[in-house]
């Protein structure tokens, strides 16, 4: 699904001279690369404070411990999601809340967040699902009216770009209140571990944060919160740094992909290639909505579990994001829910499938991945 062998190779000498010399100082902890990575990723995102932790799970636990979300309070997010956004919410004690996603961008649905809205609502979590931006306008306007955080999961979006109805463009994860980010190896900003980050505009949920990652202290050896031990690793922040710079071009290389995927499936009776939400069809021969974490098609003629064991067979590998509904996983039923108001996620459990996504796909492989999908699908 990921080459990042062959991405290494163009940045191999770079990485590894930075370790060379972190492994010559011993600064494992702290390092100088952790403070100069956290000021270049806040200047290429244009927003005041991001904040180095461990993973992106701990990162979103951590917007939530900031802004102070307190056990009963309710938290809405998307069924159709990895389960580290709701695993938090439940940890914390607050009440996850899912609620279906749109069709067509696989975000989550604005309508279906107002109607979960009630007395006891704090906080939406919108997740920007394969590299594309949820309808931050729409929830803004609706945390805005409802008086709700909105803490953005940025995990799969990094770099993508949001354009509000002002026309005002802005990076995704810098809409919200705070937002939180992951550094997974096969994240579209990745390390060689585990690495994640926050970000924020607000100076005071910055310094809040800023002791929760370090035991709640704000003055050493003075806990005045319960915190947690979140760090991003100084090697970690080395590679960061190296792979930022490159960032907007992977993601360019990523979209390049998209589009050759998009032009061989378009139109296909059978299959629904991803759509991005300003409309371009994830064609985007002209726009950086969407930097594809994951390209995504639905196979609409219920082939698709016989096509990833088709894929499985040519040595082509393919994911299903995601198999199973958080509200049908054990840990997360919940009474109140009702299957029918998630008709959307149900079908896409069953529809979805993605293919290889990353920096290093070359026109050979795209053409092998293209030509056996549709000759299983037509056949
Ligand atoms: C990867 C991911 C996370 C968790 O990140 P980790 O660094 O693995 O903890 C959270 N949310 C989403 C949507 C993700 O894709």
């Amino acid at each position: 699904m990921v080459d990042l062998v062959g991405q290494y190779e163009g940045l191999k000498s770079q990485i590894n001279s930075s370790f060379s010399e972190i492994l010559d100082s011993a600064a494992f902890i702290n390092g100088p690369h952790v403070h100069s990575f956290q000021k270049e990723l806040e200047a290429y995102l244009d927003i005041k404070h991001v904040i180095p932790c461990a993973n992106g799970t701990d990162a979103l636990q951590i917007c939530m411990m900031g802004l102070g979300l307190q056990p009963g309070d309710e938290v809405i997010t998307a069924d159709f999601t990895f389960a580290a956004t709701v695993e938090v919410i439940a940890l914390l004690g607050l009440t996850p809340v899912l609620v279906d996603v749109e069709p067509d961008t696989f975000n989550i649905d604005v309508a279906a967040i107002k109607r979960a809205i009630t007395p006891k609502t704090k906080a939406i979590v919108p997740v920007h699902l394969f590299g594309q931006c949820a309808e931050m306008d729409a929830i803004m306007e609706l945390a805005e009216a409802y008086d709700l955080y909105v803490i953005e999961d940025n995990a799969q979006a990094i770099g993508a770009n949001y354009t509000s109805k002002t026309g005002k463009k802005q990076k995704s994860g810098t809409i919200g209140h705070v937002a939180s980010t992951s550094f997974f190896p096969s994240k579209n900003l990745g390390c060689y571990g585990d690495g994640g980050a926050i970000f924020t505009n607000d100076d005071e949920l910055a310094h809040i944060i800023r002791g929760i990652v370090n035991h709640g202290m704000y003055k050493r050896y003075h806990h005045d919160v319960v915190g947690v031990n979140s760090r991003l690793d100084t090697l970690q922040a080395a590679v960061l740094s190296a792979k930022l710079k490159k960032l907007d071009v992977y993601n360019s290389k990523r979209r390049e992909a998209a589009r050759k995927y998009s032009k061989a499936f378009m139109g296909h009776e059978h299959i629904i290639v991803p759509k991005a939400s300003k409309g371009c069809e994830g064609i985007c021969d002209s726009c950086d909505c969407h930097v594809f974490h994951q390209y995504t098609l639905q196979i609409t003629n219920g082939k698709r579990d016989a096509l990833v064991a088709h894929l499985n067979t040519k040595n082509i590998p393919c994911g299903v994001y995601y198999p199973i509904p958080l509200h049908r996983q054990k840990a997360y039923v919940d009474e109140r829910y009702n299957e029918d108001d998630f008709k959307v996620t149900n079908k896409l459990v069953d529809e979805v499938i993605s293919l290889p996504m990353h920096t290093e796909l070359d026109d050979e492989q795209i053409n092998f991945i293209k030509t056996t999908v549709l000759s299983f699908i037509n056949a």
